[in-house]
């Protein structure tokens, strides 16, 4: 369902440095999404940690066995919607475009020049039209 983020892309926060040289070896692990998304994986927080624990137990008590690995990984993936928050934050304390953000809000993908390459035909339409949109919409108001 994710697979690593390829170390000898560039990096997904933006340094223009490739991964395995920027945040990999700071231990910031990113994901791809079969959807062709990215995402960081969050530093579990101890309480975060505990709150994960008491969901395997669950499982363990319901089902009688561990959960298998991908069972796992979506508890574990159950906080993306926190992590585009943040992702979001991030943007804007970078000083992202107005329309880059709209087209990461509206996608939920984010597609630079530099990471373009690794997007689907189809995603990359999404992301164009995302922008488009914006771009529309800024005309209306306007005028
Ligand atoms: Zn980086």
């Amino acid at each position: 369902m994710k697979r690593m983020f390829p170390g000898n892309n560039y990096c997904p926060c933006g340094s223009q440095i490739k991964y395995k040289k920027c945040c990999q070896p700071k231990g910031i692990d990113y994901f791809l999404k079969k959807n062709g998304k990215i995402v960081r994986e969050a530093q579990m927080t101890p309480e975060r940690r505990a709150a994960f624990e008491a969901e395997k137990q669950r499982f363990f008590e319901e089902h009688s066995r561990k959960p298998t690995e991908e069972e796992e990984s979506v508890m574990r993936y159950s906080e993306f919607e926190e992590i585009d928050a943040v992702i979001e934050k991030e943007l804007i304390a970078m000083g992202a475009s107005a329309e880059t953000i709209y087209a990461f809000e509206k996608t939920g993908i984010l597609i630079t020049r530099e990471n373009e390459h690794q997007f689907p035909p189809d995603e990359l339409k999404r992301w164009s039209a995302a922008v488009q949109e914006y771009r529309l919409i800024q005309d209306l108001v306007k005028e």
